[in-house]
């Protein structure tokens, strides 16, 4: 493995930071994901495993598909335990800031993270990373923030300290990120990676279906009624859009998570090259993209989403105007935006949109 991607002085000033602290908080992005809470909660793992004191501060609550993940119990959402969520900020010497790049992705939380007196590091792959640690590890090629961590506790010497929980949870963040290595797992490495979460006894198959396959009976017949009833396929734009309105959410019993993957679906769509899914929230409609073959659904939720992401994985949010006719006004925001970015698709070459 390349372990020449990082600067000797960088993982040198890492270790002195881990050396330095006693008690290190790990945190992520608002709604985390599987590469949120796998990293955060791995990066816990080991080092506890040298001794420090550790704790998980995620600015809300994450999804029940990830509640098998070793530590979970001990994971402190901000939104459910406020003080204590502040307590353990305030008591820090080290705060690890894990799958974002810019403290707004912290919604109420980030105040208390830029606000503490605590060294940062990042660990991050996304694009443009604002410089608010001491230390910004960004390398927007990898396929995850867990990813990156692992090539961090490798060339800290430590592999050998990873016990299996560390491994399961960076395993977990690769495989939502990588949806099961289909994408973004070019890189050869990565299934070394792999390979030495394997020999750590991960059990991969459990993972997978726990973090990507088990849904509720009422999340699937949402997903079912949206893909029957409310998805619209756009062929002159090569796009897909499904519109999701709170009344739906709760005649389905919508709890968080239970759209998870749904926007992946319209790309097995021949013909399709993106997907939106705009959900309503209150006070605000929550834009998921994703897309094939290098359209970049990151440029229309950075432009026109106050978001942003990765060039097939992107997201967003529209919170212009009052609640009504907010979901209707995101979506003729998305139809204008559709229509810009048709030249965007025209670059793609014919035989890339091989589902025609
Ligand atoms: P998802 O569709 O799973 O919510 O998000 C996919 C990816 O899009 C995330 O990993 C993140 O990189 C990005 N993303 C989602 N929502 C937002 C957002 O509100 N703001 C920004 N900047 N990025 C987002
Ligand atoms: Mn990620």
């Amino acid at each position: 493995m390349d372990n020449k991607i990082f600067d000797n002085k960088d993982i040198r000033k890492l270790r002195g930071l881990i050396e330095g602290a006693q008690n290190i908080v790990l945190t992520c992005h608002v709604r985390p994901d599987g590469d949120a809470v796998g990293c955060t909660l791995g990066l816990s793992h080991l080092l506890s495993s040298l001794g420090k004191h550790t704790a998980v501060v995620t600015p809300d609550m994450p999804p029940r598909s990830l509640n098998f993940l070793p530590g979970m119990k001990d994971l402190v959402p901000a939104t459910k335990y406020p003080d204590y969520a502040t307590k353990l900020i305030d008591g820090a010497d080290l705060i690890f800031c894990c799958d974002f790049n810019t403290p707004s992705r912290q919604d109420a939380l980030a105040p208390a993270i830029t606000g503490s007196k605590a060294k940062k590091v990042m660990v991050d792959h996304h694009e443009g990373p604002d410089s608010f640690c001491d230390l910004t590890f960004s390398f927007p090629e990898m396929s995850s923030a867990s990813e990156l961590a692992f090539r961090l506790i490798a060339a800290l010497g430590l592999y050998g300290e990873m016990d299996r929980d560390a491994a399961t949870c960076i395993c977990t963040g690769i495989i939502t990120d990588t949806r099961n290595f289909s994408v973004n797992c070019s890189n050869p490495e990565t299934y070394e990676i792999l390979m030495r979460l394997l020999e750590k006894g991960v059990d991969k198959p459990t993972i997978v279906r726990q973090a990507l396959e088990l849904v509720s009976y009422d999340s699937l017949r949402l997903q079912a009624y949206a893909l029957n009833d409310k998805l619209e396929v756009f062929p002159q734009h090569h796009a897909a859009v499904i519109t999701i309105t709170l009344d739906e959410q709760k005649r389905f019993g919508y709890e968080r998570g239970d759209s998870e993957g749904l926007v992946n679906i319209p790309l097995k769509i021949r013909g399709v090259v993106y997907s939106f899914f705009l959900r309503e929230e209150e006070g605000m409609v929550k834009v998921s993209a994703r897309s094939v073959d290098g359209f970049p659904v990151n440029r229309i939720c950075s432009k026109y989403f106050s978001g942003g992401g990765h060039i097939m994985a992107a997201g967003g949010e529209y919170r212009e105007g009052e609640q009504e006719g907010r979901l209707k006004r995101c979506y003729d925001r998305l139809l204008a935006a559709m229509k810009e970015f048709d030249p965007e698709v025209k670059k793609l070459s014919p035989e890339k949109i091989t589902r025609t």
